[in-house]
């Protein structure tokens, strides 16, 4: 390397490498984002960084039901969810430079190739590519002025695809041995015929991650259950790692206890040690506090979600909907209420209209984003049967712009009023595209066409999303194609539909709502305000819903 990677300044960035065995969907994000909220709590400034192997240069093209949710940035990156558990535990932004994928990491290196910027070199897989993965995960710290980077690399070890990655690791391990750790998140099985804990496939996983040339200095045991003495033993035996650092990490029954118990183990403490470092402090207490509260509520709040990307063949995986479900959860708790969320797939009131009637039994009811036809006519007969039967409403994105063409063909009277998302032909496009993302359409140019990242909106005075955010000014994410048609805004609001929202020139439409002697909550926004809802600082709008739920 051309240059020192650890020291800036004087300052020592540390950098810990998380690594999955056996198999993945195990909780290594989580596992991750509480390593560093228990470092956070030790008095360090900690970043994450995710890597995902894949050829994609971003999650925005991605099917939702199979690679689970697009996480927006300020900067309007598309990423991979794991960056919203970073955010949400760690209660920082994370940025762009804090995401690569294959893709991404190639896109560059060919880039810097055809600029010449390799100076005649013959530029080769390695190093080259694992040199370009390294100065990412510099950048990433550097920019954060981390004092620790955390870096999840997706997949298992001993896959093909993200080999270059851990070369990169291996690497950087070498340069300086005391500023890099590698934590494997593994899972033993307890196969219900044989009642046995097994370690033989973290043994092997560990033995995947030596022939990659890495020695895992931790390994968390993720299991049904906690990991026993003679296991432990075992495992540090036959993995080669100090015993005190095999680390049990049981199912949990909210992810938000995950740090608490790591913290049972001293894991900070060992972590610390093994980076050469001194703990500063030791703060977990507001953390405690939150996961005490959300032990502490019993009564139910009914929450239902229609939505589209919950099935994957037999399952139900609503990791499509993650921030947002997330969201719910802590305006509940922050009202004292234990959610209870249910997900309700829109095709069903296509096919049976009159299922459509059972919503009267949730105390609210939220739209999320989406794209494309299925299913929408659902979702416009659930979102015309909260406005009518005065259910507290939030639609986000998508469910804004339903709710908007629901209120157009029902209130207004407009039959055939539409996105031109789904009919570019209809009379009364009350949704339609802005000739800016018209352009990169017909260009066939996809990727990235979107209206991405934070921008500002300004709240019309006397409305509940001035009143709930408690400012004129705010910022949110967001991730669309389509806007409100500024055609309709005097008809709607001549009907009760209030324009609460809009971008500073007053040109975009970013909330709308019911005035408040119509509906006791309805309000669809065109942003995301699920990225920004933190465990600690839930959300005003979610609070505003689960509030006008309870009192419903
Ligand atoms: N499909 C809509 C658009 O592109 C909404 C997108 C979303 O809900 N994120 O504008």
């Amino acid at each position: 390397m051309e240059n020192d990677i650890f020291a800036e300044n004087g300052k020592k960035r540390k950098f810990i490498f998380v690594i999955g065995g056996v198999m993945s969907g195990v909780g290594k994000g989580i596992a991750s984002a509480s390593m560093g909220r228990i470092l956070q709590g030790r008095g360090f400034s900690v970043t994450a960084v995710k890597i995902d192997p894949y050829v994609n240069v971003d999650a925005g093209t991605m099917n939702p039901v199979e690679h689970g949710e697009v996480f927006v940035t300020e900067d309007g990156d598309e990423t991979d969810q794991d960056v919203g558990n970073y955010e949400r535990f760690l209660d920082t932004n994370i940025y762009r430079d804090n995401y690569m994928t294959t893709g991404r990491v190639y896109q560059a290196v060919i880039n810097r190739e055809r600029n010449l910027e390799y100076g005649g070199k013959c530029v080769e897989v390695v190093p080259h590519v694992p040199y370009e993965v390294i100065n990412r995960i510099k950048n990433a710290g550097q920019k954060a002025n981390a004092d620790i980077t955390i870096i999840e690399i997706g997949g298992t070890a001993g896959e093909y695809q993200n080999i270059l990655f851990l070369e990169a690791a291996r690497m950087m391990h070498l340069e300086n041995p005391d500023d890099v750790a590698f934590v494997l998140v593994s899972y033993l099985p307890v196969p219900s015929k044989i009642g046995e804990m097994k370690t033989k496939p973290t043994q092997s996983a560990a033995r995947e991650l030596n022939a990659a040339g890495i020695l895992p200095d931790f390994i968390l045991a993720r299991s049904t259950h906690p990991l026993d003495e003679p296991r432990r033993q075992k495992l540090a035996l036959f993995c080669s790692v100090d015993k005190e650092n095999v680390i049990s990490a049981p199912d949990v029954d909210s992810v938000y206890d995950v740090p608490i118990n790591f913290e049972k183990e001293n894991l900070s403490e060992k972590i610390l040690k093994k980076l050469k470092l001194e703990p500063r402090q030791q703060d977990l207490q507001e953390w405690r506090d939150f996961s005490e509260k959300i032990r502490c509520c019993e009564q139910a709040v009914k929450i239902g979600i229609i939505g589209k990307y919950f099935e994957s063949g037999d399952f139900i995986l609503p990791d499509a909907y993650i921030s947002v479900i997330e969201s719910l959860k802590f305006a509940a708790w922050h009202n004292g209420r234990k959610p209870v969320i249910e997900w309700i797939n829109s095709d069903l009131y296509e096919k049976e209209p009159d299922k459509v009637s059972e919503l009267s039994g949730f105390d609210c009811l939220v739209v999320p984003g989406g794209f494309g036809s299925r299913g929408i006519e659902g979702k416009i007969s659930a979102i015309k049967y909260a406005r009518e039967n005065k259910i507290p409403y939030l639609g986000l994105c998508y469910g804004m712009q339903l709710a908007s063409i629901e209120f157009a063909r029902n209130v207004l009277g407009l039959a055939d009023a539409h996105t031109t998302e789904i009919n570019p032909q209809t009379t009364n496009p009350i949704i339609h595209i802005i000739a800016e993302q018209a352009e990169k359409i017909a260009a066939k140019n996809y990727g990235n066409s979107m209206r991405l990242g934070a921008y500002p909106c300004i709240l019309k005075e006397g409305t509940r999303a001035y009143e709930l955010y408690g400012q004129r000014e705010i910022s949110e994410r967001h991730r669309h194609r389509y806007e409100f048609n500024n055609d309709y805004r005097k008809r709607v609001e001549e009907k009760g539909l209030i324009i609460a929202g809009t971008s500073p020139d007053n040109e975009l439409v970013e909330i709308v709502e019911l005035s408040k002697d119509l509906h006791p909550f309805f309000v669809g926004v065109q942003f995301h305000p699920e990225f920004k809802s933190r465990p600690l600082k839930a959300h005003p709008l979610f609070l505003g819903l689960i509030k006008a739920g309870i009192n419903k």
